[in-house]
């Protein structure tokens, strides 16, 4: 029989149903879901209310391409547009990540008419050749070089070299608010409003990649409204779903027809199911004033994980309900064992896990968190 390519590590563990902030294996049992399939199901596993859009839409029409016109996507920019700052007007669509993260790239090359692109330390934008291009993490790349040849890695929060790197003959600046992947590190204002200084004065556009950051995770819809400091582009993703499969760029009202017709497409982008997923996705954001309890209920778990009470962990880094604990050795050994003790998690760089969990999450969830974190630190040995 045909096998599925092996190139995650597999934990032995089939999931069969999710709820909300639990997800429960095929004996039965139960998990807490702070991995969330790396932060999609933010809005917490078949939410009640994305599933009635989406089992609707099931009903009424799935493939529509972006020539026609379709309710589920008014219905979807409706919604997104409320979640906007009002310089934003217009919206990309995409289907993942990546390819919204190539798309930025692409508006900014042909409104520059310039080709290099700077981006940072401990990156991460993506495995597609473009975004890998720009992503830093050197296993992720070697095997695939030469990559796209025009890019500058500064470094990142070091605010005396950003004049260095961006250049008259930078297209874009590419960067994550809170790089996720890379270790759960938050930009510094500082930093976020250097880069948006030296952008506009050299000509260059500001792009923010929100694809883990946005949606409401960090206790703003986007993070950058935490900082003050607007792109000119941002990238969305993961979370904006609902749990199905999206990727999409936001961009000033006037970057809306920097493509010809046939200068950019993709077949699935605007999926009738997935845009009514999205659009319920965005309703229910305001509708349950997620920010803010992704903002509280992130002050809750920082505050738990730093109670470890261990040698082996070192501070607690991110932002609303992204959240990362530094140990001093590698965290990819404890996954198993928080899992054991029903608790779903990530790693972010190479010493740092991860806690990505559903902004619904209970005290009682923050509290199984403090004892499974604290219990498998104790039991490291060290
Ligand atoms: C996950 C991620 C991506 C890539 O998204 P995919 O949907 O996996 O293609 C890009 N940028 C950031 C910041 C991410 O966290």
């Amino acid at each position: 029989m045909t096998r599925i390519a092996r190139y995650y590590r597999e934990y032995g563990v089939r999931l069969v149903r999710g709820y909300m902030q639990y997800v429960w294996d095929d004996g039965g049992r139960r998990y807490l879901d702070c991995n969330t399939n790396h932060g999609v199901a933010f809005l917490g596993h078949s939410n009640p209310y994305i599933v009635e859009a989406v089992k609707k839409q099931v009903e009424e029409v799935w493939a529509v391409p972006l020539n026609f016109a379709t309710p589920a996507r008014e219905r979807f920019v409706e919604a997104f547009s409320r979640l906007l700052p009002a310089k934003f007007g217009v919206v990309f669509l995409q289907n993942t990540g990546t390819e919204a993260v190539e798309t930025a790239v692409k508006i900014a090359k042909k409104i520059t008419r310039r080709h290099t692109i700077v981006a940072f330390t401990n990156s991460f934008h993506g495995r597609t050749m473009g975004s890998l291009s720009i992503t830093w993490n050197e296993a992720y790349r070697k095997a695939f070089e030469p990559l796209y040849p025009h890019v500058r890695f500064g470094k990142f929060n070091v605010v005396s070299e950003v004049e260095k790197v961006v250049g008259e003959d930078t297209c874009c600046v590419v960067v994550e608010p809170i790089q996720g992947e890379g270790g759960v590190n938050p930009a510094t204002p500082d930093f976020l409003k250097a880069l948006r200084d030296e952008a506009s004065r050299k000509g260059a556009l500001l792009i923010f990649d929100e694809v883990q950051t946005g949606f409401g995770r960090t206790g703003a819809v986007w993070a950058f409204q935490k900082y003050g400091v607007e792109p000119d582009l941002f990238t969305a993703g993961k979370a904006l779903g609902g749990g199905l499969p999206i990727g999409v760029v936001v961009a000033r009202e006037d970057y809306g027809d920097v493509f010809e017709p046939g200068e950019h497409g993709s077949t699935f982008a605007g999926n009738a199911v997935v845009m009514a997923a999205a659009a319920a996705a965005s309703e229910l954001l305001l509708r349950d004033d997620v920010p803010s309890k992704a903002e509280s209920a992130g002050r809750d778990l920082a505050k738990a994980l730093s109670e470890h009470g261990s040698r082996l962990g070192l501070r607690v880094k991110g932002m609303g309900l992204m959240l990362g604990l530094e140990l001093r050795v590698k965290a990819d050994q404890f996954i198993q064992p928080l899992m054991a003790r029903g608790v779903l998690a990530l790693t972010a760089g190479m010493n740092v896990l991860r806690f990505l969990p559903p902004y619904m999450i209970a005290k009682e969830d923050v509290e199984l968190v403090r004892s499974a974190v604290s219990d498998v630190l104790k039991n490291a040995g060290h």
